[in-house]
């Protein structure tokens, strides 16, 4: 899937001791619940588990407790809140419709399975690593295995009896679920092509694994407010939906310090979408971690604690501006004065998903390629994995548009690799539909899911490839399965809002509220809710290719969809 927002979320115990609020010049927000005003109760559900126990402590009572004894065993807190430092979610019970999503109890929704995120930062894989990840899908997971738009790959059907023998073939290659879910600092989303593409700015794998090195599973970062996104890249595609994250580096080549990373903060869609701001500051590759735990210190200190769906960095830099952040994160966190710096150019390409053949820089050839809507299986990557391999790759790469990248491979081996792919149905040179959709996880297991999207998915991009097999326009439809915001569908081109609507019949079925115009780039801005357009599942097919015809019969030259 997208990566699933927390139905209901934890909170903690050994919290870090943040700076006396008497060294602070800041404007009081009473009964935010930030621990930097001295705010410590907890004023909600989740920051009380939070406060019971850190998150990061479940993983022994997994180990020790509920893998021998079995799902009936778990604590509720550990259950719904603190399993997903672990990566964990329970999954939807078969055969609820969406209507009952916001009737029922949480529990009446748990299956006894949960999903399980494999947090992958930079989107990094080696051969064994793939073949891993495919093993412990075939093995625990039904063969279930989804690339998500956060570089993730995600399994279902895991029983918590599995958990420490999963751990223990994931982490035997260097694969990690530690904080992929949960009030802590998620997966890294890095360049995908960080290293390897002959047009980089500058490699930002170094700053990816020193803040892995120094953040993740760090106890004194494991209780924030709600989860931290962040997103290193260094490609002048801006490949990595820098404009929607929590914390971002984005390539820049600084006039008289050379390449370097201009920094955003505080942004995020879902409730309040907001796209991040830049600060103004150029930040040199040696500095990024530093900055990093700057502005996580500042989430952790700052952030709002008090009502969940005003948890976000967002919601502080929002109300403190952009000024009065870069002075609380120079003057308090650093202790130095950040360098200004130009902002990122426009992107250099129309797509940024790395799809196609494309040149490395050291004269080797990397590959991407496109399944439907993210969704593989333990089967599929396995085969991908040998396929990598007997064309003389070790490394793949998983990109924040749900598809995969094969690194490495020379010149009079590409032919035949992308037969191989072409030949899984993996599409080296897909239609624009194919390659432009995306598709959260949906009612087939998500517990906040109204509708289904990934087979709708699947089923669109089909039948547009049929209907339109001329349209050769990039385009984005993104897919939501409720209004939450997973699959992103405020920033798409077409975004797809899942919710029950009325058919002609005056039937309510599963369908969707319309977003047309999103983007990203620098044109970046939300789409616009169509007035009253709603559309049905079964209309869906009919109501984008009407889209799509209009745009074709009256765009003016050069128009993009999205313009
Ligand atoms: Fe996220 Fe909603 Fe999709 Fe679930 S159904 S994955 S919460 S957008």
């Amino acid at each position: 899937m997208a990566t699933t927002p927390d139905p209901v979320e934890p909170q903690e115990a050994s919290a870090p001791a943040p700076r006396p609020a008497a060294a602070r010049k800041v404007t009081r927000h009473r009964g935010e619940g930030q621990w930097a005003m001295g705010h410590f109760t907890p004023l909600n559900a989740n920051e009380q588990f939070k406060k019971d126990d850190d998150g990061l402590n479940v993983r022994t009572r997994i180990e020790t407790i509920y893998a021998k004894r079995g799902f009936d065993s778990i604590d509720p807190a550990d259950l719904r809140g603190r399993m997903r430092w672990w990566g964990l979610y329970t999954q939807r019970k078969e055969g609820i419709d969406g209507g009952k999503t916001a009737i029922l109890d949480p529990h009446e929704l748990d299956a006894e399975y949960f999903m399980l995120r494999v947090r992958i930062d930079g989107g990094r894989l080696t051969v064994a690593q793939l073949k891993a990840i495919a093993e412990v899908s075939e093995q625990y997971g039904r063969n279930t295995a989804d690339l998500t738009d956060r570089q993730n790959v995600q399994y279902h059907w895991i029983r918590i009896e599995d958990m420490p023998a999963i751990w223990q073939k994931l982490e035997a290659v260097g694969l990690s679920t530690t904080e992929a879910c949960g009030d802590t600092p998620r997966v890294i989303l890095g360049s995908p092509v960080a290293g390897i593409a002959e047009d980089e700015i500058i490699d930002g794998t170094p700053a990816v694994d020193e803040i892995q090195r120094r953040f993740i599973g760090n106890p004194e970062f494991s209780n924030l407010p709600r989860k931290f996104k962040s997103a290193v890249s260094g490609s002048p595609l801006l490949d990595v939906a820098h404009e929607i994250n929590d914390i971002a580096f984005v390539g820049v080549v600084h006039p008289e310090h050379g390449p370097g990373f201009d920094l955003w903060v505080g942004g995020g869609l879902s409730t309040n979408p907001k796209l991040g701001v830049r600060l103004g500051a150029w930040v040199p590759l040696e500095e990024v971690a530093d900055v990093y735990g700057g502005v996580i210190g500042i989430f952790r200190d700052y952030g709002y604690r008090r009502l969940r769906n005003r948890a976000r960095l967002k919601f502080l830099v929002a109300d403190w501006g952009k000024d009065k952040f870069r002075q609380v994160l120079e003057d308090e966190y650093l202790k130095y004065k950040l360098v200004d710096g130009p902002a990122p150019k426009e992107p250099s390409g129309t797509w940024r998903d790395h799809v196609g053949v494309h040149r490395q820089r050291d004269g080797r050839f990397y590959v991407g390629f496109a399944p439907r809507v993210g969704r593989v299986d333990g089967k599929l990557l396995g085969q991908i994995a040998d396929l990598a391999a007997a064309h003389g790759s070790d490394r793949l790469r998983t990109t924040a548009e749900q598809k995969m990248i094969v690194l490495d491979v020379a010149e009079d081996r590409v032919e035949s690799l992308v037969a191989g792919l072409e030949a899984l149905d993996l599409r080296v040179t897909p239609s624009p539909f194919r390659r432009g959709t995306m598709a959260c996880t949906g009612i087939e297991y998500c517990k906040l899911a109204i509708v289904e999207t990934k087979e709708r998915g699947r089923t669109l991009i089909d039948e547009l490839e049929k209907r339109l097999p001329e349209f050769a326009e990039p385009l984005t439809i993104n897919i939501n399965g409720c209004p939450n915001a997973c699959a992103r569908i405020q920033v798409a081109d077409i975004g797809l809002k899942g919710q029950l609507v009325t058919d002609e019949n005056g039937e309510q079925v599963e369908g969707y509220q319309v977003h047309l115009g999103g983007a990203l780039g620098l044109e970046a801005g939300f789409g616009r809710k169509v007035r009253g357009l709603k559309v049905t599942k079964d209309g869906l097919p009919d109501y984008v290719e009407r889209v799509l015809t209009r745009f074709q019969a009256e765009r003016a030259e050069g128009e993009r969809f999205a313009q």
